[in-house]
């Protein structure tokens, strides 16, 4: 009888069987699963360690309060077991597959399978839609996630995996040079990067960079970096790079470098941008035994420092517009969240209506997502997203006399006109703290657009929620 393995079935199945290590499924997934929640809720210790140093060297009260800010809220995620940071990122995962080992499912199957249990089970927020561009709907279960294989001598299978939030990957970029290019045009295009990517990435920053290859290669490289222990060469270039960036580096936490062979006409350079909630765990399983790395478990008990903070009242709208640039509030009151998907609602029901669903008049929208909350919750992790993605919305919701809006990064010139012209505030609040910016929320409610889930309008009830006026 004819079979997989061939004519002597019983005699070539017991060979197979001899030279192939059977790796149990349910190992691997419970691998990914606990992966997911490490990535999720604990921090790297290097970049800890670095961030502790960078609150030391703080010399302005608000670096002081940004960094005291990021270790508490790493010391918060990690005591109670809840994301970092609100966007709890799309799963990035490479596996190195032993061609040795032969498993009883797919290995795609069982990742996806784990990220979804993982996803489910600790109320992280699920961010993955299932079409990028005809059908923006949310997947609900944060697959696929996004999974290289590469088969490799052995009989070990290793995963990588990380979880990359939007706002800072929407930062990264790709340029393709000519082989004449010099080490310092390539620094440059790394500075230009950087310096576009600003506060939308939630500095301070990590960066990753792939040289070589093809263009999705070097892209590919850009991710693997952060896994990838730099060779001698590899490791001079990121030296020259930070001197190259001096002034800039202060945005940075670490930068991460990997290269590889090309065509003779190519020269690719890709860049992810990776926030301080850089996060990633890794394991090996050998002969069904999993081996994690990369935990680390000894974050220390940090006092937020203290700021220069004005109380403010949602309901004092005449107080709100008079707050002048750059200066420091603790606002107390009720706020909505609604970011993309809300923002297009209220657009298609203006133009039909010739009004908003909901009365905004001096009322202060919060871009936000948050996690959904467990039961001890009032709110999930929540914090800013980008702005910049809700400028096409600004004249709508100004002009029905919104009264400000909180998210994260800069506006675009437009749209700080816009708010001008109204008369209205632009706020941002830190981004990456969201297990201790929801602390602050005292009530939470959802009053429109329930099916969009992590994206339905919301009440809340914040208070002393620490802002800064920007426009
Ligand atoms: S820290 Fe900022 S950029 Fe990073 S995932 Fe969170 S919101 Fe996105």
């Amino acid at each position: 009888m004819f079979s997989r393995y061939g004519t002597f079935d019983f005699l070539q199945k017991g060979i197979y069987d001899y030279i192939m290590i059977k790796i149990d499924s349910t190992i691997i997934e419970k691998a990914v699963y606990n992966l997911c929640l490490q990535a999720n809720t604990c921090y790297d210790e290097c970049l800890y360690n670095i961030l502790l140093k960078k609150l030391n060297a703080a010399v302005s009260s608000d670096d002081k309060f940004k960094y005291s800010n990021i270790l508490k809220n790493i010391k918060l995620a990690f005591d109670s077991k809840r994301p970092l940071c609100q966007d709890c990122g799309q799963v990035v995962v490479f596996v190195k597959y032993g061609c040795e080992c032969i498993c009883d499912k797919p290995v795609n199957e069982i990742i996806n399978a784990a990220v979804e249990k993982a996803y489910t089970e600790n109320c992280f927020r699920m961010s993955v839609v299932k079409n990028a561009i005809f059908e923006r709907i949310n997947t609900n279960t944060n697959t696929p996630a996004l999974i290289y294989t590469d088969i490799v001598a052995g009989s070990e299978i290793s995963i990588d995996l990380m979880i990359k939030g939007a706002g800072s990957e929407n930062c990264s970029a790709l340029k393709m040079f000519k082989p004449s290019a010099q080490k310092e045009d390539i620094y440059e295009f790394i500075k230009e990067t950087i310096i576009a990517a600003g506060e939308k990435s939630c500095p301070p920053m990590t960066i990753g960079i792939g040289i070589g290859g093809t263009m999705e290669y070097a892209a590919l490289l850009s991710k693997k970096s952060f896994f990838h222990r730099q060779n001698t060469e590899e490791f001079n270039f990121v030296k020259g790079l930070r001197d190259y960036l001096k002034t800039d580096e202060s945005n940075i936490l670490d930068i991460y470098l990997m290269t590889t062979s090309t065509h003779i006409a190519c020269l690719p350079v890709a860049i992810t941008i990776n926030c301080h909630s850089t996060r990633h765990a890794s394991a090996t399983i050998l002969q069904n035994e999993v081996k994690y790395s990369s935990a680390f478990y000894g974050y220390n008990d940090i006092a937020v420092s203290d700021g220069n903070f004005k109380e403010v009242f949602c309901s004092d709208a005449q107080m709100i517009r008079s707050l002048k640039n750059g200066e420091n509030i603790l606002l107390t009151g009720e706020i909505y969240t609604a970011r993309d998907a809300a923002h297009k609602k209220f657009k298609d029901y203006f133009e039909k209506n010739g009004k908003l669903p909901l009365d905004f008049n001096n009322k202060i929208i919060f871009y936000a997502g948050p996690c959904p909350a467990t039961e001890d919750e009032i709110i999930g992790p929540v914090g800013p997203t980008t702005s910049f993605r809700m400028d096409e919305y600004c004249e709508l919701m100004y002009s029905q006399g919104l009264l400000a809006t909180i998210g994260k990064g800069e506006r675009s010139l437009h749209s700080q006109n816009i708010i001008n012209k109204y008369k209205g505030k632009y706020f941002t609040a830190q981004g990456g703290v969201a297990c201790l910016l929801s602390k602050c929320v005292k009530t939470s409610e959802i009053i429109a657009f329930g099916e969009l889930g992590t994206e339905a309008v919301r009440k809340l009830y914040v208070q002393k929620l620490p802002l800064k006026v920007v426009i």
